[in-house]
């Protein structure tokens, strides 16, 4: 990819690379993507063969992309590789009871609203994690079947070292690694945060009628229900219940599942069909307590979990790989030594509180949708209607949703570094 000719500049040889990157998952990878396309010199470690992480049924997951999100994609190649994408048009979201149908209060956000086009758009897992990863492979990014399980700061250096007892040594490691981040753990870095005792059941379904773009949000005691419209007559099924019921749901027949699943959402999109396999993830909150260390910096789910109501746990993730990106490529074009803690701390002091309002958001509508109190129920009804009722308001939460707010790295704007 062309980077303005500035390849190489920063290249230092005594080193096996300028970065590495634990974690090869959609922000691993993407953050590998973002750097090597800056001009520095990337490697990308991964334990999980890219052979199975392309496979279709690697994870079940489709993502409402922000439009800040497409951004970066576009701005790194990706997003026009992209198959089967579907543009959001409209979101409902309703308060309600399995069995008793949607309560008349709804909230509807219209792309109509706001000038950029479509509030954002669905993209299959299955299809992003793949063109990821074939645009990475193409930026030049050193991918490495291996885990990374220590590192240790040497002066200007960090000392890598990788499951298969050989060491890397680079300026800065970047921890991708997930929620479990063994990096943020060797790195004295704390998280804070606690299980929700639901687990989000995961599937695609196939309908006879139209979806027309609607994406709906349906709040049900147990946890929400997102119905999100994919390609096609498609939808994705994100499904939360409470952990044990869970269970019991996702060891069913297929028959029984979608017994359990249509009267939750009624008979709007026609009979429905299972379209492929059901997956199931257990849902957290879990904060680090800082986002960088020594020669360290966390991004994407190392750094931040949240719940998925809102659909926005990837949308910050890829915030923070424009965010880094952008200070580090600065800072080597000024000289400054990378892994250095007041070029690290920049990163941080960008996206550390925007992080913690996205948390702080997400736990407090899980709290307030997810249960059957009367009072609660009448407060949020009426919190819809009234929301509902203010085009300002609901032109305000629809730019926040879309990324359109705050101070966006150049990335997220859709221009190059
Ligand atoms: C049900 C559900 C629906 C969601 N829907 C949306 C949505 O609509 N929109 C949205 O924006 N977000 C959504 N999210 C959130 C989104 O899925 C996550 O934020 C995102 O996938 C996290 O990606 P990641 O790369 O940070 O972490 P991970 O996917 O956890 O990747 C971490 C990687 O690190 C690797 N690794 C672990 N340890 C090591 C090691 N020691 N060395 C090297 N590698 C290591 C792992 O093998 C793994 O591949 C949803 C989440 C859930 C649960």
């Amino acid at each position: 990819m062309d980077n303005g000719g500035w390849a190489g500049a920063y290249a230092d040889m005594d080193l096996d690379a300028d970065i590495l990157v634990a974690g090869g998952g959609l922000n691993g990878t993407a953050t590998a993507l973002a750097l090597a396309s800056a001009g520095f010199r990337v490697m990308l470690v991964e334990p999980r063969s890219r052979t199975e992480r392309k496979a279709d049924d690697f994870d079940g997951r489709s993502y409402a992309f922000a439009i800040s999100s497409m951004r970066v994609l576009q701005a790194l190649g990706v997003w026009p590789r992209l198959r089967d994408v579907q543009p959001i048009l409209r979101i409902k979201v309703t308060d309600g009871r399995p069995g008793e149908g949607p309560s008349p209060l709804m909230l509807t956000f219209d792309h109509g609203e706001i000038e950029e086009g479509p509030m954002g758009h669905m993209v299959e897992d299955r299809h992003l994690r793949s063109e990821l990863l074939n645009v990475a492979k193409d930026s030049g990014v050193t991918q490495m079947d291996d885990r990374v399980i220590e590192h240790r700061v040497d002066g200007t250096e960090v000392l890598v070292t990788l499951g298969s007892g050989e060491t890397r040594r680079v300026r800065l490691l970047v921890g991708c690694d997930g929620q479990n981040s063994l990096i943020a753990r060797h790195a004295g870095i704390r998280r804070m945060g606690w299980s929700y005792g639901q687990t989000a059941l995961v599937c695609t379904i196939a309908h006879v009628q139209p979806h027309q773009g609607i994406a709906h949000q349906f709040f049900i005691p147990a946890g929400p229900l997102a119905i999100l419209p994919l390609s096609g007559n498609r939808s994705s099924i994100v499904w939360t219940e409470a952990a044990g019921r869970a269970e019991t749901v996702q060891a069913m027949s297929e028959g029984d599942y979608l017994d359990e699943l249509r009267p939750r959402f009624g008979s709007f999109l026609g009979d429905i069909a299972l379209a492929g396999p059901r997956f199931a993830y257990p849902l957290r909150i879990s904060i680090s307590e800082r986002f960088i260390a020594d020669r360290v910096a966390l991004v994407g789910d190392a750094a931040h979990v949240v719940h998925p109501l809102a659909g926005q746990g990837l949308n910050a993730g890829l915030k923070d790989v424009a965010a880094l990106a952008e200070v580090v490529t600065g800072a080597a074009r000024r000289g400054e030594d990378i892994g250095r803690p007041e070029v690290l701390k920049r990163y941080e002091q960008w996206r550390r509180f925007d992080t913690m309002a996205l948390a702080a958001a997400t736990d407090g509508f899980n709290r307030l949708f997810s249960n059957d109190m009367a009072l609660l129920r009448g407060l949020r009804d009426v919190g819809l209607g009234l929301t509902n009722a203010f085009p300002g308001l609901r032109r305000a939460l629809i730019r926040e949703a879309a990324g359109l707010t705050g101070d966006l790295p150049k990335l997220s704007r859709g221009k190059r570094l």
